[in-house]
């Protein structure tokens, strides 16, 4: 499979209150990932709750 030159890597948005990785995301790469928590309605909780970036 050839590289492309895309700088967009796929990450899992993992909630920080139950540690369920809710949902995957790309993010732009330049250098390594911005650590970067956003807020995500978890499934398992029912509410809004911030979501770190993860790698894999
Ligand atoms: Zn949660």
């Amino acid at each position: 499979m050839a590289k492309k030159k895309s700088k967009r890597e796929y990450v899992w948005l993992e909630c920080s209150e139950c540690k369920n990785r809710n949902y995957r995301t790309s993010v732009s790469v330049r250098e390594g990932t911005p650590k970067i928590t956003l807020m995500k309605f978890c499934k398992t909780e029912r509410k809004h709750t911030s979501h770190k970036i993860r790698r894999k």
